[in-house]
């Protein structure tokens, strides 16, 4: 099957072919570690994850790799203000290393909780400093970076493609430059590649190098990263659209200026998460994590199945009425599907329906209505039940184990049925209602059927 994925470097959907026929690298920029996470953020680790996902179920070996930011992130994401990690250490007391594992714990558990598949390497930046410094000396002997006051940085006059991702022209490239902006460097749009320590301050993460004590710019570990994993050049790479302008440009820059060569041949974004028409952010205080959306009880997989309902590219209002819609749509699958027999023989008309939807761009709304159609259609429940399956092997819902968890009931509701069956036995309507009501209080779904009645608990 031929896939199309958009490609953000030439802004439009183009067939998806492999360096390697059945191979696929694929590179995910991760979190820097220094808070939670919000849902924002874990919303593009979810659609990250039904790419990887899809990718597979057409037979590619993928190869995924994330970076883990735990250092050289400044709050400006530019190259001014302070380390987010040094900053949420001095905050709350503990060291930068301690905010980086204890976060990195968080982000490991929020992904395993949207069911979200770990990449195959997860490499945190602190662990590449060798390689990110003899990455340095490369750009350096290629003549690409210089010297100032507070760091070593890439001239982006120096490679004429610079900014093409984001098809920004050198005018706009001035006129974009920030207030701020260090006035020692030769272009606004020029990066740190290694910033120094300050000279007033020990900071708890730095190390030695050629050119002083200090730690890598942001942007560096991900070009470094890839390369070692991926190679010079490898398939895709995505990430958030706030990349496409700053992080994205840089990486690739540095990438090509190292080897030669493009970075990665398809560049995916995902649009934003807005909260009340605005972006969902930290420094707006607009917000939440996965622990908010538990706390109002509300399942991790409820937001997965949210964000699956809207396409990746356009930008989905977040609200708590669309999140409980979620919650009560994938509860009414579990609820349907908990009746089927064991799965079957699955449908391959429709499967090959629902397949051509996530090729066309991982158009998942339609992807989702095919599902939808499965459980209206006439097919017997043994087979809807194997098409379902297949399909939720891209999708990520975790179907199967929570059909599973429905027929498990808990220990009150064992007697409460017996009493049931027996008052159905003797006709006493009225305690066989009462003894309904009671079970539904408990979240119990009763249904007679002509072998007797039937329970299930969906929890999600
Ligand atoms: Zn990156």
């Amino acid at each position: 099957m031929k896939i199309h994925l958009y490609n953000s470097l030439n802004r439009k959907k183009e067939e998806f072919v492999p360096i390697k026929t059945g191979k696929v690298g694929l590179y995910s920029c991760g979190p820097t570690v220094y808070d939670h996470p919000h849902i924002g953020n874990l919303g593009a680790y979810i659609v990250w994850d039904v790419l990887k996902r899809f990718l597979i179920s057409q037979g590619y070996r993928v190869k995924h790799v994330m970076n883990i930011t735990d250092v050289g992130h400044l709050t400006s994401d530019a190259d001014e203000g302070e380390d987010k990690l040094e900053l949420a250490s001095r905050r709350s007391g503990r060291s930068a290393w301690q905010i980086a594992e204890y976060f990195l714990k968080v982000f490991r558990n929020n992904i395993n909780n949207l069911n979200i598949v770990e990449p195959d390497r997860f490499i945190r930046a602190t662990e590449t400093i060798k390689e990110q410094v003899h990455f340095i000396k490369i750009l350096s002997d290629k003549g690409f970076l210089y010297k100032i006051n507070d760091g070593l940085y890439f001239d982006t006059s120096k490679l004429p493609s610079y900014g093409r991702l984001a098809n920004l022209q050198a005018v706009d490239l001035q006129a974009g430059a920030r207030v701020e902006e260090n006035k020692e460097k030769k272009n606004p749009s020029d990066f740190a590649v290694w910033k120094f320590s300050p000279e007033d301050k020990k900071r708890d993460m730095e190390w030695d190098s050629p050119w002083g004590v200090g730690f890598p710019g942001w942007h560096l570990e991900c070009s470094v990263m890839s390369r070692m994993e991926l190679g010079d050049t490898f398939d895709i790479h995505t990430g958030g659209e706030d990349h496409l302008s700053l992080h994205h440009p840089n990486e690739m820059a540095q990438s090509e200026a190292a080897t030669g060569q493009l970075q990665a041949n398809y560049w995916l974004h995902n649009a934003f998460i807005k909260y009340q028409g605005g972006k969902m952010s930290k420094s707006a205080g607009s917000f939440f994590t996965l622990e908010n959306i538990k706390e109002k009880s509300y399942a991790p997989m409820a937001y997965r199945f949210l964000v699956l309902q809207n396409h990746y590219r356009s930008p989905l209002n977040f609200t708590w009425e669309s999140l409980s819609a979620a919650q009560a749509g994938l509860k009414n699958i579990v609820r349907e599907i908990a009746f089927y027999d064991k799965p079957k023989k699955a449908s391959k008309d429709v499967l090959s329906e629902f397949y051509q939807a996530m090729a066309d761009d991982l158009a998942t709304p339609r992807a989702l209505s095919f599902l939808q159609e499965v459980i209206n259609s006439n097919l017997k429940s043994g087979d809807k039940l194997a098409t379902i399956f297949k399909m939720d092997k891209v999708l990520g819902l975790d179907l199967e184990n929570l059909r599973d968890k429905s027929q498990e009931l808990p220990s009150e509701a064992h007697t409460l049925l017996k009493d049931r069956e027996l008052a159905r036995k003797n006709k006493d309507w009225t305690e066989s209602d009462r003894l309904r009501e009671k079970l539904t209080a408990l979240g119990i779904d009763i249904y007679d059927t002509p072998k007797g009645q039937k329970a299930i608990w969906v929890r999600l």
